[in-house]
């Protein structure tokens, strides 16, 4: 088995502790895919004391030849997106189709940001004085810790990295512990494309030892975690006694809303794609199916067909339409979920268990499950369970679902399939999310748009498109007054006289 190094001091090397953790593919764990260092804090100081010295030169590169070095990287990803998404299935479970799809993002991002080196705009505006210009720019902040989950290993570190190196910043980078191979081969390329090798480091491990000593190092003031909810409010403990800059993407709860006069092929095909997607293991994943009356059995009984027709499946194999789930933990969560459901008087109308046999028994397969009769208010409606299953609730009127949607502590993304203008309109108005699809599924984010959710979701700041730019710089504004005399803002007026 192939052992890995961090990357830290710009060099690959092996964890001052020497241990090492084993990555193992999910759909058949008797594959090994390498082993991973198993860092500690001491290897994050080592990190800390070289991206110091890797931000002094990055932030002295103009903002354009930092851009050209996003562009070299995205040109490098696309000649290896095959490559990548191949690894990216073997580690983390789902199907091709869908890891390409996370490299093209992360391509996406690379020449967003490569172009965005020749932007950065700040603001040029009139000063209320005669002879005084007033403008604002952007400064790169400092070393940035980057915590990534396991269900986006390509995309969400870049959706971090590449806007935060772009500004000027320097990053350490811990990568999902059950997806460190994606993490190394992004940083391999970030470091052929030319990145000055102290401005990225790379420290493997687990998220309580170097996750925390990320969060905890004075040395890195900034912070940009996507996670589990329940983790973010440990991240955001410290990082408030700190006084850090902090990302938070957490998270999610994302419902479905079917009406009267929806297209129901639409919506079927829809509801398939963002229930079970990735094995369900989406922040955005659809995991509540609202229907209205009229449609409710007929769209239930169709669904529930096309549903037991997926193949469960390795990701790497053609045909397959649902891979496995992460790992042990995420199928006794799931099993857990199950027997919650059940207990609170809902119908496992289909899946709900492991599968036998078929090929299936190495891995950490779980039937796609929907769940019929789930009332609003139950736990299964309510909390993130992370995998394929999908409740599904009768409404009655477009107030009820709306109240619906609304009443969960998250707010990431929401969907309506409807004809009817006003209610689509009223949904974009009303739905607490960050995202709102009509007659699209909740999954489907474009990387140069902003991303991110509201409530328990996330901390108000953005990932993508121009907002993330926000994050990862400080506003710096200046004043040049070239009168040759002392003009006194807010007491004395253009004029000369007294305000
Ligand atoms: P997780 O919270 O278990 O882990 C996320 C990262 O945090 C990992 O790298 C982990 O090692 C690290 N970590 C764990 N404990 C830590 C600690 N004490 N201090 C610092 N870091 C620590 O999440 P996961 O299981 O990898 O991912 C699933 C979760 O991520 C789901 O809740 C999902 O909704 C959410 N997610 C949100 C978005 C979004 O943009 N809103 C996107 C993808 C995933």
């Amino acid at each position: 088995m192939k052992t890995f190094k961090n990357f830290i001091g710009g060099d690959w090397v092996p964890p001052i502790s020497g241990e090492y953790f084993e990555n193992r593919n999910p759909a058949d764990v008797s594959d090994e895919v390498g082993r991973f260092p198993l860092s500690t804090a001491n290897d994050v100081d080592r990190a800390v004391e070289s991206a110091k010295r890797g931000f002094e030169l990055w932030r002295a590169t103009p903002a354009p030849a930092r851009g050209d070095v996003m562009r070299r990287i995205g040109d490098l990803m696309v000649k290896r997106k095959e490559e990548i998404a191949d690894l990216m299935s073997r580690e983390m479970g789902k199907p091709l189709t869908e890891t390409r799809g996370d490299v093209q993002e992360g391509i996406d991002t690379a020449y967003y940001a490569g172009s965005e080196g020749r932007r950065l705009f700040g603001h040029t505006v009139p000063s209320e004085m005669k002879n005084k210009w007033a403008m604002s720019f952007r400064r790169p902040i400092g070393v940035c810790g980057i915590i990534t989950p396991f269900n986006f290993p390509m995309a969400i570190p870049t959706w971090k990295m590449f806007p935060a190196l772009l500004c000027g910043n320097a990053c350490i980078f811990k990568p999902a512990e059950d997806v460190p191979h994606t993490g190394h081969v992004l940083v391999e390329i970030m470091v052929e494309a030319g990145l000055p090798p102290e401005v990225i480091q790379l420290v493997h491990g687990v998220g309580e030892s170097v996750g925390a000593a990320i969060v905890n190092h004075p040395g890195i003031p900034v912070i940009s975690f996507t996670g589990s909810t329940e983790t973010g409010r440990i991240v955001g403990e410290t990082c408030g006694r700190m006084h850090k800059r902090l990302s938070l993407e957490m998270g999610g709860k994302n419902a479905m809303m079917v009406f009267n006069d929806a297209d129901l092929d639409l919506a079927l095909e829809g509801v398939l794609w963002g229930a079970f997607g990735t094995t369900g293991q989406r922040c955005t994943a659809t995991s509540r199916l609202l229907i209205q009356d009229r449609v409710h059995d007929e769209l239930l009984s169709r669904l529930v067909e096309k549903t037991k027709s997926l193949k469960l499946g390795d990701g790497r194999k053609k045909g397959t339409d649902v891979g496995p789930l992460i790992n042990q933990s995420a199928v006794d969560k799931v099993e857990k979920y199950v027997d919650i459901g059940q207990s609170e008087g809902a119908d496992v109308l289909t899946g709900g268990r492991r599968p036998q046999g078929k090929g299936l028994d190495n891995g950490y397969f779980f039937e796609p499950t929907i769940f019929g009769r789930v009332r609003a208010g139950m736990r299964l409606e309510q909390e993130e369970i992370f995998g394929p299953v999908l409740s599904v609730i009768r409404f009655r009127d477009t107030d009820e679902a709306f109240a619906i949607n609304n009443d969960v502590k998250y707010g990431l993304s929401s969907s309506v399939y409807t004809r009817d203008v006003n209610v689509a309109m009223r949904a974009m108005n009303e739905l607490d999310t960050g995202i709102t699809y009509i007659n699209a599924p909740t999954i489907g984010a474009e990387a140069h748009l902003p991303f991110g959710g509201v409530k328990q979701t996330g901390n108000g700041h953005r990932e993508g498109g121009w907002e993330v730019y926000e994050f990862y710089s400080e506003t710096k504004v200046g004043y040049l007054d070239f009168s040759g005399a002392l003009q006194r803002a807010q007491i004395v007026n253009y004029l000369g006289t007294p305000d």
